[in-house]
Parts: C-alpha cells; structure tokens; sequence
C-alpha cells in the first residue's frame, strides 16, 4: 500500500517538541522524571487526536497506541521510538522515530479505512539508560530479557534507586515483565532513527536501510608488571606493564580494521600513575563490536591474543575479565529489502545498507520479530549532546522512506510474508 507520512508535519512536531521540552541547552526528557512524564504527557495528546486509536500503558511503563486493522486475528504490526533523552542531549534521537511513527499512525487514521492489520505506536520507557546505567529497559522488559533483581538497587547521581524511581511513575518493577504479552501477536517492528555517526555523511548518503545492530563484548583487562624507578632501572630490566597495554592497543586496532568492525580501548589506567615510576600495573577497557557472531568471537580472540604476546615481550602478565557482553542482531532479510528500495524510492539512492554500532530498543524486539530500522544521516555526526542534527533534506527522504517501508511490510503481513519461523 501506499503510505505517506506528511513529513511537514512531523518536522513540526519535533520542533514543538523540542520548544517544550528541549531547547539551546539541549533536551530535557530523562526517563522517570517530570520532565519526561510532560513529554509523553504531550505525546498521548496527539495521539488522542487520531481517529479510532486507543492509548494506554504496559507493565514496564511503555506506551502503546493502537489502531485497529481490517484482519482481526490478533497479528500486528509495531511502530515507534523513545522519548527519553540523554541529559542535554539532542532533538532526534529517539524522538525523529517516535514523531515519524505518529506520522504513520496519523496517515493511516486519516484514510478513513482500516489497515490490512492492526498496527500498534511504541514509545519505549527509558531507552537511554541514563539516569541508572541500564540502557533499553522497557524494551527488554517486553522481550523479556530484564531481570529485576539486576536492575533493582541501581541509583541515580542523587542516590534514588531504580525501582523507587519506577515506583514513582506508577511502574511495579517486579511486575514489568508481564509487558512480554505485547509482543503476542507482532508480525513486524519498523523503527526510524539518525544514524549517531559519520558512515553516511562520509558516502554522501541522506538516509539508509539498516542491516542489523552489532553484538559487543566489553573486558577489562588488566596487565601486570614491576613498578620500579625511573632512573635506575636500564630499559632493558623493566617489567612495563604500561608499555604492554600500549602494544596491545595498538594491535588492537588493527584487529578492528582487518575484521571491517570496531575495537577501541576507550580507557587505561596505569598505576602506581607517578611520572618517576614504571608502571607495575596497567588496566584496560575493551569494547569490540560486529554484525557477526562469528567475526565477533574471532576478533575477541585476536584481541586476546594480542595481549599476551604483548605482555610476553615485556615481560609482564595479563589477566581479562568479561564485563558485558551482548549478541548481533541482524534484522530480517526481507524486510531490509524493502527499507533500501524505500530508501531509493525516497530519493535517498540505493546503498547497501548500513550496520549500527549503537544498541536500539530495536536490538531487544528484532530478537524475537521480524524487524528493520532506517537511518537518516547525520550532520554533524554526532549524538547525545545538544549539537546534534540533521539535514532537513535527509529526514524528509528518511520520513518517506519509512512510510513506504511500513507500507510495504502491511502489504507482506497481509499475504503471510513474514509470518514463517524466524532461527
Ligand atoms: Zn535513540
């Protein structure tokens, strides 16, 4: 079917949006506060307008909208974003999705005919994970990845702890995974997006199909060597455990560049840290990220690798210690399929499309329905600061992009396209 979404519209709801709850200083949407209650507040406002859709809240504090289709067997398809933000962070991310997705819902209310199946607006709780550290906690409420007892005791900078904070927004933390029977029924997850980096701004691309989000690992590793003085120890006799992670290091990027994913050392501390001592300790933080499992597991490996030689040849030992760790999710085929033609349909050309390194509420859903994200570029290619932003140009090709994509998957929903058994 053909699906266009006023993208005047939804450029002007997220200007709104951000008059009222953003600003030169940058958003102010944290989950579970005032502010953000506000702008979901403002959000079932528009949504209350729409003919024939019915708002209300899951047990994990997720927003549901809900227009009925013409099939009524129960099958749906999910559209939506996040309204959270980082603290003074920008005006699109999360927000670009949620408002485009009102887009769809308002496009396909204003027809006067029922979709070929019911589709459903998600406005996922505390996507960023911001205020207690645990990103995607309605999402993976609904996909049934959260353990409270993980979560439970986690406190903001004022010392708040996480359930009380829910508490307080009427969200029963022990109770939020019943939020898993939403996804009963889902035949599709479509989530819009900016990129939050430089790839297509890079190719000169406005927007993109997205191939999945990539599977990350994170270790601390830590080297470990003799801490001497500076001066009387000959080069030669040293034990370096700083040198080591260094090697290392660098080694490691290359690992990220031969394997076409990303390795970073984001973090070293030495100790004992003085300017006339060797380091006889040295820590590290790894975080290495790929679509593939396989790869990943790979590069992981190399990495560690690299490490021991590294220690090896100065003479040092190296202990690692896993500290996250999450699987690749590529989306499903047909449905990326259908968001790069839409993409190319939209003026947006026809790429390849692209990976994400950041995790999406879309990384918890697309483990358990068939699911495709868009990215619109960005420009600067940045996110979670007030800076951010994209060209008008590539969200008007990445707001059509994804009325077409969400257009083409009613249709593939409708003739039982997606419905075979996802591995
Ligand atoms: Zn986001």
């Amino acid at each position: 079917m053909n699906l266009v979404v006023d993208a005047d519209r939804v450029l002007a709801d997220l200007n709104e949006l951000h008059e009222r709850h953003g600003g030169p200083d940058g958003a102010r949407r944290l989950a579970w506060s005032e502010d953000w209650l506000a702008a979901r507040e403002w959000l079932q406002g528009k949504l209350a307008e729409l003919e024939g859709v019915t708002v209300d809240r899951d047990e994990a504090g997720n927003i549901w909208a809900e227009l009925p289709g013409a099939n009524d067997d129960g099958g749906f398809v999910i559209v939506g974003s996040h309204i959270d933000a980082v603290p003074s962070g920008g005006w699109l991310d999360g927000c670009l999705g949620l408002l485009g997705a009102l887009g769809v819902l308002r496009a396909l209310a204003a027809s006067g005919e029922p979709p070929p199946v019911t589709v459903r607006l998600v406005d996922w709780a505390d996507e960023e994970g911001a205020r207690f550290g645990r990103s995607l906690l309605g999402s993976s409420a609904a996909a049934g990845t959260l353990d409270p007892d993980d979560v439970r005791d986690l406190r903001d900078a004022k010392g708040t702890r996480l359930q009380d904070a829910l508490a307080a927004c009427d969200v029963d933390l022990d109770g939020a995974g019943a939020a898993q029977s939403r996804l009963a029924g889902a035949l599709a997850y479509l989530e819009l997006h900016i990129e939050q980096g430089p790839v297509l701004l890079d190719s000169g691309r406005l927007a993109s199909a997205v191939s999945g989000t990539f599977g990350d690992e994170r270790y601390l590793i830590t080297f470990k060597g003799q801490s001497a003085h500076a001066g009387s120890t000959p080069m030669r006799l040293r034990k370096d455990s700083l040198a080591a992670a260094a090697t290392a290091a660098l080694e490691i990027r290359e690992v990220g560049i031969r394997h076409d994913g990303v390795c970073t050392v984001g973090a070293m501390t030495a100790d004992p840290g003085v300017i006339t001592a060797i380091a006889g300790s040295t820590e590290m933080m790894l975080d290495l990220r790929h679509l593939e499992a396989d790869t990943l597991a790979a590069m992981l490996e190399e990495n560690l690798d690299a490490c021991r030689r590294a220690a090896e040849k100065f003479d040092c030992e190296v202990t690692h210690r896993r500290v996250f760790g999450a699987t690749p999710t590529p989306f499903h085929p047909k449905l990326v399929q259908l968001a790069r033609e839409a993409v190319d349909a939209a003026g947006g050309g026809d790429g390849d499309p692209i990976p994400s390194g950041p995790l999406h509420d879309a990384t918890e859903i697309g483990r358990l329905v068939p699911t495709v994200m868009i990215f619109s570029q960005s420009d600067p290619p940045l996110s979670h600061t007030a800076i951010e932003d994209s060209p008008e140009e590539a969200l008007r090709v990445a707001i059509e992009a994804y009325g077409r994509t969400v257009g083409g998957a009613l249709d593939a929903v409708a003739n039982g396209e997606l419905q075979e058994a996802r591995a």
